[in-house]
């Protein structure tokens, strides 16, 4: 999904507080060659906004206007997740709080392995997707946010394996590839995951 062509500035507010993802992200932009300096919201004190959207887009442009509200400037986020259809599409937008308290990955992977624990008596693969939601604005009201998404497919393991990543990495399983996203560096995950393959259609709108 892609609905403009956009000029960048030369600073741009990044609307989380997710080390994984800032992570990902700065690495992301210094690949993409562009001559933005990314603000992780945190260093300009930014809390989390408040995510009651019911769907990724909707939490994303929550996310993205409350930084540029706070901050001044342009900002971009990101809502992301995993979806299991076998699950009606949970964990979801709820990815991040899954077992309850926000990011505690290691309670939101537990939560999941039980939560699949009734569907493993088949010997077919769980099917999941992890999906991001980029939204760009370029002032809190704007009303004409850039919007791109990824979907990146696999299956979920019956344990973690890898040590890379984070959130749901060590669960989820490439079986092209015959690793989980745990198991790849930084800059092989970029090169395929949802939010690699949603920053590459953002390359293509600048
Ligand atoms: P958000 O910060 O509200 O968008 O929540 C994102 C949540 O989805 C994270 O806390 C993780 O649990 C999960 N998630 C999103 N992207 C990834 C990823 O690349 N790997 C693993 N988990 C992810």
């Amino acid at each position: 999904m892609a609905n403009s062509t956009f000029c960048l500035d030369s600073e741009l507010v990044l609307a989380s507080n997710n080390k994984g993802k800032i992570a990902e992200f700065e690495l992301l932009f210094s690949e993409l060659n562009l001559n933005t300096t990314i603000i992780p919201q945190g260093q300009l004190h930014i809390e989390d906004a408040i995510e009651d959207g019911l769907s990724f887009v909707e939490n994303a442009i929550i996310k993205a206007r409350h930084a540029a509200k706070l901050s001044g400037r342009p900002a971009i986020a990101d809502d992301s997740g995993l979806v299991v259809p076998i699950l009606n599409g949970a964990p979801g937008i709820y990815s991040a709080r899954y077992a309850g308290e926000h990011g505690d990955d290691n309670a939101n992977n537990a939560k999941l392995l039980q939560d699949l624990q009734p569907y493993r008596q088949s010997e077919q693969p769980i099917k999941a997707m992890f999906v991001c939601v980029l939204a760009l604005v370029r002032h809190a009201e704007d009303p004409l946010p850039i919007i791109c998404e990824g979907i990146w497919e696999g299956e979920i393991l019956e344990q973690a394996r890898g040590e890379h990543g984070f959130g749901y990495d060590p669960l989820f399983w490439l079986a092209d590839l015959s690793c989980s996203s745990a198991e790849l560096p930084k800059q092989e995950k970029n090169k395929i995951s949802h939010r690699g393959q949603a920053m590459q259609k953002f390359r293509n709108l600048l």
